[in-house]
């Protein structure tokens, strides 16, 4: 365990640099509007209310920037707005954006370098599940506190799961006892993000980079509503929860 992390200062990175090509739309899916805001200012809603959040660094669309910035303006009202509806204080928690890369793990590179020094607990939240409740959050966090050094929310599989190779033939059917969905946030001691990162390689989650570090990996309970929105199907399902 390290006692840093214990009392450690929350940095979330909130990757939305992404094309969005699954999507079939004309702007990045993170700028895609969503019940009347873009799909990265209802993932600020979460990441906003996140126990012990220090600071936010958006990792935004190359040559999107400014309608970033304006979509994390318009989902930092919104969230100022309900807090204060319930009697929350209104901590004004800074968020800074910077351009993304050409893979997610350069875009999580990116916001990496531009957290403050004294973050010591990093959650990287990927903007597309932009519904992800507060509680996920606090849990990540929760665990890393307890001294996890990386922690993944994750669900349990309804399909059964098949490798397969190039010729579309079956080469592994692992027990779906053993299977999880995995979501974001996933959370990290920082210097272990950091020394995953500097190892590079390509991977779909952050986790993947610190698996092949050797440290562990603990799946925590997530929720449902941590779905990535990819689709145009997920955009209407996101929709219909919002309406709910
Ligand atoms: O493409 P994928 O569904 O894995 O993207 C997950 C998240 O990573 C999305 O929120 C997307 O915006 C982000 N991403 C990014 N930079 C990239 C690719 C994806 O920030 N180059």
């Amino acid at each position: 365990m390290n006692r840093s992390a214990g009392a450690g200062r929350v940095g979330i990175i909130v990757v939305a640099a992404g094309s969005g090509s699954r999507l079939g739309a004309v702007l990045p899916k993170a700028l895609v509007p969503l019940a009347g805001q873009p799909i990265l200012g209802h993932a600020l809603q979460g990441v906003l209310a996140c126990p012990g959040v220090t600071a936010v660094v958006v990792v935004a669309p190359p040559g999107h920037r400014s309608e970033a910035e304006a979509a994390c303006r318009q989902g930092g009202s919104e969230y100022a707005a309900t807090a204060s509806g319930r009697g929350s204080p209104r901590t004004a928690v800074p968020v800074a954006v910077v351009g993304g890369g050409a893979e997610r793990g350069d875009s999580v590179a990116a916001g990496l370098a531009a957290l403050p020094a004294d973050v010591d607990i990093v959650l990287v939240h990927d903007a597309a599940r932009c519904l992800t409740p507060v509680v996920v959050f606090e849990r990540v966090v929760a665990a890393v506190r307890g001294g996890a050094s990386a922690v993944v929310p994750g669900l349990p599989v309804v399909d059964t799961i098949k490798a397969v190779d190039a010729a579309g033939l079956v080469v592994a059917t692992p027990a779906r006892s053993t299977l999880r969905a995995i979501q974001t946030p996933q959370g990290f001691r920082r210097d272990v993000l950091e020394r995953a990162h500097a190892l590079g390689g390509h991977a779909t989650d952050d986790a993947t980079l610190v698996e092949r570090l050797g440290e562990p990996v603990l799946v925590i309970e997530g929720d449902p509503r941590a779905v990535k929105v990819t689709t145009a199907h997920d955009l209407e399902t996101a929709a219909r929860l919002l309406a709910t």
